[in-house]
């Protein structure tokens, strides 16, 4: 198993020694004891590591991967895209799989409502690009009083500076709160009425997950929010970014969350599932109004200044509209409906054991929180219990990753309904063994 070059050992102390992993404490890492996965091989719902351990991918390697790992038709497009060519730049320049691409986002809506595709490379520029568009539409059309953002609290956006001001989950952005963009956080859609900012018409957009907060632990929306939040903002012409970074491309049962409550934004974000989880690729899509806004003259200074060296990739463009192919050929919406079903017995069978709180299921997205079993109490968090459930896991053929002590589960849409059952199987071990007072 073991690649060419280096022993698995010798792979993990490399590792040790050169990286610097995101969201992970290196000290831990680092830890002699501690044996990290590396994996080397995938193949549809399955993944495996330099030991020659495999794992089904729980959780779609961080909610990226649609139909599987080495996927015939994804890799040939990629491959076909690779005989033409690898990369261009997108600025002042098009190319090929781009513009059939962009034409294709602008007809997943019914009636084509958002007709304009930015392209960027990964979730968080997705929403930057929203909120840049938004302040700079309000200063082109007169309106310089309308700056700021609302967001919610819990929500997640991404971790470049202008989406980690949107974000209201203490512990990663706090730090940084006095470099952010000015944003209102609200805990429900009721508290924006309390908003000063709002109530003086200061608010550029406001800006949500619909229906799931991902990061936040899986938290689901109580059903109506979004409509409403609609309504309000149509009332007073504020613009509505939608987040479907995560939600995109299916994951909630529908191709896009927003569809479910019949809203449509005024910014849509897409990045994630884009590819079919192959490679980074990010849209932000919008309607004429906004777009109508940024024509002039060049000197009158209208034009967005904004974009990043490996916009519209061709590689990763040809992998999103193989994507789409394999959404049309294979009718992947009706499976998601078939997998729903199962995948909502294996979590009621789950939250009978008692070191299960709860669970919450959108589509095919879940959290389970833990409890302790003995006092029914959360586990404090530095106990790192959903952490060691994942871990255990693993040892069970299982990936996947917490969230504190939400452990998360959002298979590829690949799984077949044995397993499905297997990932069920392998998490009530996992949980039996590691909550045990
Ligand atoms: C993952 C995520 C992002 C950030 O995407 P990256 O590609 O990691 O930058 C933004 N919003 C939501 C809802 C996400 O789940």
């Amino acid at each position: 198993m073991a690649t060419d070059s280096a022993s698995a050992d010798q792979l993990a102390a490399i590792d040790k020694a050169s990286t610097w992993h995101p969201f992970t404490q290196m000290k831990r890492w680092c830890d002699p004891e501690f044996d990290p996965v590396i994996f080397e091989r995938g193949e549809k719902s399955w993944l495996w590591d330099t030991r020659g351990r495999k794992y089904l991918d729980g959780n779609s390697s961080i909610w990226t991967n649609l139909h599987g790992h080495n996927h015939p038709r994804i890799n040939e497009a990629i491959l076909r895209q690779m005989h033409s060519v690898a990369h261009v730049s997108y600025l002042g320049a098009a190319n090929v799989p781009a513009t059939l691409l962009a034409e294709q986002l602008t007809a997943l809506l019914p009636g084509r409502p958002l007709e304009r595709v930015f392209f960027s490379d990964n979730g968080s520029t997705a929403v930057e690009v929203a909120l840049k568009m938004a302040i700079q539409y309000w200063q082109l059309v007169g309106r310089l009083g309308r700056n700021r953002f609302v967001a919610f609290s819990n929500a997640y956006h991404g971790d470049t500076a202008g989406a980690a001001s949107l974000g209201g989950i203490g512990t990663f952005f706090g730090r940084f709160a006095g470099l952010h963009f000015p944003v209102d956080h609200i805990g429900s859609l009721e508290e924006i009425h309390d908003l000063p900012a709002w109530q003086k018409g200061e608010v550029a957009g406001v800006v949500v997950e619909p229906l799931i907060q991902g990061a936040a632990g899986m938290r689901v929306w109580p059903s109506g929010m979004l409509q409403a939040l609609r309504r309000l903002c149509d009332e007073t012409g504020t613009l509505l970014i939608l987040d479907e970074v995560m939600t995109g491309f299916g994951r909630t049962g529908t191709l896009f969350a927003c569809q479910q409550e019949a809203v449509v934004p005024d910014f849509l974000c897409l990045a994630k599932g884009l590819t079919g989880g192959y490679l980074p690729l990010a849209a932000t899509l919008t309607h004429a109004r906004i777009f109508e806004a940024f024509l002039g003259e060049v000197e009158e200074l209208k034009t967005l200044y904004y974009g990043h060296s490996y916009t519209a990739n061709p590689l990763a463009c040809a992998a999103a509209l193989a994507n789409l192919e394999i959404f049309a050929e294979e009718n992947t919406l009706v499976r998601i409906g078939q997998m729903r079903e199962v995948f909502r017995a294996g979590l009621s069978e789950l939250e009978k054991l008692p070191s299960v709180h709860s669970v919450r299921q959108c589509g095919l997205i879940a959290g389970i929180d833990l409890v302790n079993p003995t006092s029914g109490l959360p586990y404090s968090w530095e106990q790192l219990t959903g952490a060691r459930v994942c871990r255990k896991a693993a040892d069970y053929e299982l990936w996947t990753r917490p969230i504190l002590d939400t452990v998360v589960l959002m298979p590829p849409y690949c799984f077949t309904d044995e397993e499905l059952r297997q990932t069920f199987a392998a998490l009530r071990r996992a949980i039996e063994d590691v909550c045990v007072g």
